[in-house]
């Protein structure tokens, strides 16, 4: 399946450890919208929004950064626009839990927060299906969780709606017997032009009058959604050069010549439509195409295309879902294989992968341990592995007293070592890198610490992208549904050859340059909590952690101050 290429693209020089994806120009607030002369720009304004923050909900989320198109604009007088806040509302159930938003200067960011669905399944959000089903005498696309319905349904019930109809009773009318008539109909060898029809739309049936100036044009147009939506629902016939409103046979006018072209360009059209089989037998849209000859008197005078589409075995798509992710850095529309395993996908029960992972009780101290007595060096922050870190505070005596500083300020955390967190999470590895330290504690969003041996400002980038694959694994792997930022800073320290006392300094700082809303900022008790849960199943996961350290972080990340152990 081609995957259609978009134009928004990834802002790789950004201070913030997140992906994030340049919209360009958009004129905001709903007067300046409102006031825009070029309809067509603005729904290309919009159509980029959104296609950009679908992207980042199902990419782990991060910032769409949008250039204001309008000077003097104020986001507090002028607001976004009505036709935006539209579009971002249909996205998610609650806007405000997604989305946040900041002017910077001439620019105006949109934080997303990654997707997650209490429904199982729905791992990914979705503009539009493009799985279309009828409502008896309507055409409608399936939003996400009508879409879903519909695929379970399918694996369900194998057994297919039949075609072959009971004939209806004479007495009772149902909507199967307007479907026994337009099979009469279909069955036709020659129309009379302005006969009166005897059935009308329904479920099974789709009338259209075209003129035949657009007539291709026109069929092409409507024929994905409709071929679609019968082969969705229960099959059903599709007459064109009939009218609906008179209930009488019109015809186009056309030549032989034109009817074999409208056929073969029909039979392209309905090939070209993605289909996703849950079956072994992937049998194709099963169709057929007649032309019927409509005389007025004993003349020709036109013609009526007919389609008889066949209930279909499994899914078939308009066109690919409109639904997109970064993939190989670059944002990617997903095929309609990739769309329907995600969206089936029950993916992991967090809480139970969790009690899973746990290690065994005989692993862990038979006493609580009491870490505050001698063990952690500060009374407020913990810190694990515990062999780890005094080997690296004997080692950098400058490290062990930064530390102790960096902390003086925190309320209550843990702080995790590492030799490095970037190999710990699959990434490369840097030499220049002495350890890495990542602190969760309450009341201010999770940092992580790059310790250098040689002053080196290229490791900005080094430390961005491991606190941004973190932040995606803690939310993709570890199944952290909240806001979460991690921010970062480097330090490095002058040491000389025989002593291992120097001083730090420090490099860079995120704080200073990434400005996150607040909602990204607040960690309460309940959001520590989930975090370091999440960090242990990110650890565990990826087989990083060793057994030594596995049970000494995990009480330390799960257990020791808030009781998640003794509560049992
Ligand atoms: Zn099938």
């Amino acid at each position: 399946m081609a995957s259609e290429k978009m134009t928004i693209c990834i802002v790789s020089d950004t201070n913030y450890p997140e992906l994030v994806l340049d919209v360009g120009k958009v004129t905001l607030g709903e007067k300046n919208r409102k006031k825009m002369r070029d309809s067509q720009l603005r729904k290309k304004q919009n159509e980029s929004l959104s296609k950009c923050v679908i992207t980042l909900l199902n990419s782990g989320g991060g910032m769409s950064k949008i250039e204001i198109e309008n000077e003097d604009y104020s986001y507090e007088k002028d607001g976004i626009g009505l036709d935006l806040e539209h579009s971002l509302a249909d996205m998610v159930p609650i806007v405000h839990k997604y989305f946040d938003f900041m002017k910077q200067g001439k620019y105006f960011l949109i934080f997303v927060k990654s997707w997650s669905s209490k429904i199982p399944g729905m791992k990914i959000a979705t503009l539009s299906s493009n799985l279309y089903k009828r409502d008896i005498t309507s055409v409608k696309v399936m939003n996400a969780m009508v879409a879903l319905e519909f695929l379970k349904d399918r694996i369900e019930t194998r057994e297919r709606f039949s075609l072959t109809l009971k004939s209806p009773s004479k007495r009772c009318r149902e909507e199967s017997s307007t479907k026994a008539l337009a099979s009469d109909f279909f069955n036709r060898t020659q129309l009379r032009y302005r006969e009166k029809l005897t059935f009308t739309e329904s479920t099974y049936v789709e009338i259209k009058d075209f003129s035949t100036q657009k007539l291709l044009q026109r069929i092409k147009e409507i024929l994905p959604q409709n071929v679609s939506a019968f082969a969705n629902t229960r099959g059903g016939y599709l007459f064109i050069g009939l009218s609906e409103e008179k209930q009488e046979v019109i015809g186009f006018k056309a030549e032989k010549s034109d009817l074999d072209k409208l056929e073969r360009e029909i039979e392209k059209c309905i090939s070209k439509l993605p289909v996703y089989h849950f079956c072994t037998e992937k049998k194709k849209i099963n169709y057929l195409c007649k032309f019927l000859e409509v005389y007025d008197e004993e003349s020709l005078c036109g013609y009526v295309c007919m389609l008889k589409i066949e209930p279909f075995c499994c899914a078939v798509f308009a066109k690919n879902p409109d639904s997109w992710h970064v993939e190989d850095n670059e944002v990617t529309q997903l095929s309609v294989e990739e769309w329907v395993q995600l969206m089936m996908d029950p993916g992991p029960d967090f809480s139970r992968l969790f009690e899973e992972m746990k290690p065994q009780r005989s692993m862990l101290s038979p006493i609580p341990y009491d870490w505050s007595v001698d063990k952690v060096p500060s009374e407020k922050v913990t810190y694990i592995p515990e062999i780890l870190y005094k080997r690296l505070f004997s080692q950098h005596e400058g490290l062990a007293q930064l530390i102790r500083e960096e902390m003086g300020s925190v309320h209550q955390g843990t702080l995790i070592f590492s030799k490095s967190w970037s190999l710990d999470l699959d990434l490369q590895e840097n030499q220049s890198v002495i350890c890495d330290a990542l602190l969760i504690s309450q009341d201010r969003p999770p940092v992580l610490y790059t310790f250098l041996r040689e002053l080196n400002e290229e490791l900005k980038g080094y430390s961005i992208q491991t606190a941004l694959t973190l932040k995606k694994k803690l939310v993709k792997i570890g199944g952290y549904t909240g806001k979460v930022c991690v921010m970062t800073k480097i330090y490095w320290s002058e040491e000389s050859s025989t002593s291992t006392e120097g001083s730090a300094r420090l490099l860079y700082d995120s704080g200073l340059s990434a400005i996150y809303p607040k909602s990204y900022t607040l960690i309460t008790s309940q959001t520590m909590n989930d975090l370091k849960k999440a960090l242990f199943i990110v650890l565990k996961t990826l087989g990083t952690l060793s057994n030594e350290f596995d049970s000494e972080i995990f009480q330390h990340l799960l257990s020791n101050q808030h009781g998640l152990l003794s509560e049992e």
